[in-house]
């Protein structure tokens, strides 16, 4: 008998060889190991989240559990009102001589880990590395200085050294260049196949899930038609559907929106790699497989590996970097209240309906439109930064704190001043025009700047220069869009300013009264 030994996976971590009960084998019998599970009630009821990602988080969970007991391990299943009770619930019934958990993706998280649970309980905890993240194994900058700006470009092709991805000989990226962006970035033909992702219905662990969330939740979790895989066998499954059926296209029209498929070529996949069930390292070298079996262009299968070794290492490393200042960032002084239409869906601009339709309904945007739609319109209305984080943390079904942090104040609103991006992610009505459908079908006109039918998007964009024009100065890469402004005469400029104090008034004022209104009531 070897003395007994408990891991705790967190309900985000269920990677299929964990570190916490692999490392706990190297030292104990398989039948004194306890792996523990706890699903916190607190958190299921106070931190407002999308109905879809509580019933992946706690099905996944439930079908993970499932899936160890078939492999041997005994496990502790447990539902307690917060995660310390589940904790000390399960010291005192198993009393193990030591508690393993992997490192939280997130800086609560860790704070719990490092801090809490050592004061409430008297046991010696390991925090092991956390292995979700390739950064975890190689971190290209140790020691990053306070201030520099690091880009992401050279992060990346570091990573792709390190790793071997689709590198050749000696270090030389495979293909000949290293970005196909150039590539990239075309506008949709409108007779262009788009296949959807694949579905799964709802087995027996998620049904009882969904029948158990459904007081707790609005609408009422059978209401929301869940699909979503929850074990590792289906997320696999996932991926090769993606590979097979949309990563060829991903590259040309990553950058593309319509009204006729919200996932477009995108893989979908955020949510299982957000909590385990995909891993990083498997999906690139899915895709690199693919490449080099001639299935799919080298632009498409560089253009999908840079997001996931490059732009979610990067700012995974990034949210480590910046926090806990980082969540605090407003560089613009931004004030003005989350409208209420990014709560029901309601405004007469066609693309942030369509956006918020989708958001609300779905938890999921893809990146552009999470970014260029509306990121760009709460920067452009100088909306308050933790009122919009708030906003993005309850609405999407891979919301976690290590990735929606640098997301929304880094680059989504430039609100760190641009530690993370290079620059302010803002456009007027131009872009989405270029990118998108939705203008066709829209009340208010994209060619216009101020006056009747002027998209908000044009004076907002025109309004932002002018007011931060000097801060806006000190960034080269801005100077393009700043020398436009002379285009602008003094009565136009008066203009601009005009109609979006008043628009800014207008959204703003009603979300006030709402307000006010709950207050009252
Ligand atoms: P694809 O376009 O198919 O990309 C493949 C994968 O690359 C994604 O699944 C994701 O894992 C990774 N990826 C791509 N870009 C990023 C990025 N900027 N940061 C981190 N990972 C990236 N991603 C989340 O996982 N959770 C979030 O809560 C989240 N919030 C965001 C908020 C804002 C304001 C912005 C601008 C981006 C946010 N992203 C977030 C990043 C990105 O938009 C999503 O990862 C992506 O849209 C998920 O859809 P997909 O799986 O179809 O992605
Ligand atoms: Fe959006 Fe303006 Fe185009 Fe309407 S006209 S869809 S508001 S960008």
């Amino acid at each position: 008998m070897t003395q007994p030994i408990s891991a705790w996976i967190l309900g985000n971590q269920l990677l299929s060889e964990h570190h916490a009960f692999l490392t706990a084998e190297e030292s104990t019998a398989k039948e004194d190991i306890r792996v523990l599970l706890v699903e916190s009630q607190h958190l299921l009821k106070h931190r407002p989240s999308h109905p879809s990602k509580l019933i992946l988080l706690l099905s996944a969970m439930r079908h993970y559990a499932a899936a160890l007991e078939n492999a041997g391990y005994r496990v502790d299943y447990r539902q307690a009102p917060s995660f310390l009770i589940g904790i000390q619930g399960h010291l005192k019934s198993h009393n193990p001589s030591r508690l393993l958990s992997m490192a939280a993706s997130d800086y609560a998280g860790r704070r719990f880990q490092e801090t809490t649970l050592p004061e409430k309980t008297s046991l010696p905890i390991d925090i092991l590395p956390n292995r979700q993240f390739l950064t975890g194994r190689y971190n290209p900058y140790p020691q990053p200085d306070p201030g520099k700006q690091y880009i992401m470009e050279y992060f990346y092709r570091d990573l792709r050294k390190h790793f071997q991805v689709l590198v050749d000989g000696e270090g030389e990226p495979t293909g000949g260049e290293w970005n196909y962006d150039q590539k990239n970035r075309e506008s949709l033909p409108s007779d262009i196949h788009i296949p959807p992702p694949l579905t799964f219905s709802p087995d027996e662990i998620t049904q009882e899930v969904i029948a158990q969330l459904s007081p707790l939740i609005d609408p009422p979790a059978e209401e929301i038609g869940f699909a979503l895989a929850v074990t590792h066998h289906q997320a696999e499954k996932a991926l090769e559907d993606f590979i097979k059926h949309r990563l060829a296209e991903f590259g040309p029209y990553e950058d593309a929106m319509t009204s006729r498929s919200m996932v477009i070529f995108h893989s979908h996949l955020s949510p299982y790699l957000n909590i385990g069930l995909l891993t990083p390292l498997q999906v690139i070298r899915a895709v690199e497989t693919a490449y080099k079996r001639g299935e799919v262009p080298i632009h498409s299968a560089e253009g999908f590996i840079r997001q996931v070794l490059g732009w979610r290492e990067f700012m995974y490393w990034q949210y480590w970097r910046g926090m806990p200042e980082l969540k605090e960032g407003n560089h613009w002084y931004a004030r003005h209240r989350l409208p209420d239409f990014f709560w029901n869906g309601e405004t007469k601009l066609n693309c942030l309906r369509e956006a918020l339709g989708r958001a609300l309904s779905n938890g999921y945007n893809h990146h552009i439109e999470r970014l260029m739609l509306l990121s760009n319109f709460c920067t452009l209305a100088g909306i308050h930064p933790p009122e919009v984080l708030d906003w993005f943390m309850a609405t999407y079904i891979d919301a976690y704190p290590w990735v929606m942090v640098p997301n929304v104040i880094g680059m989504g609103l430039h609100a760190d001043g641009g530690v993370i991006g290079t620059k302010p992610y803002i456009s007027s009505a131009n872009y989405i025009q270029k990118m998108s459908d939705y203008c066709q079908n829209c009340g208010y006109d994209h060619n216009v700047r101020t006056g009747e039918g002027a998209c908000p998007f044009n004076f907002l964009y025109w309004n932002f220069l002018l007011s931060h024009q000097d801060r806006l100065r000190a960034n080269p890469r801005m100077s393009l869009s700043l020398s436009n402004l002379r285009h602008l005469n003094a009565q136009e400029r008066k203009a601009v300013q005009k109609q979006a104090d008043h628009f800014i008034k207008q959204i703003t004022e009603a979300t006030n009264t709402n307000h006010e209104m709950e207050k009252n009531t």
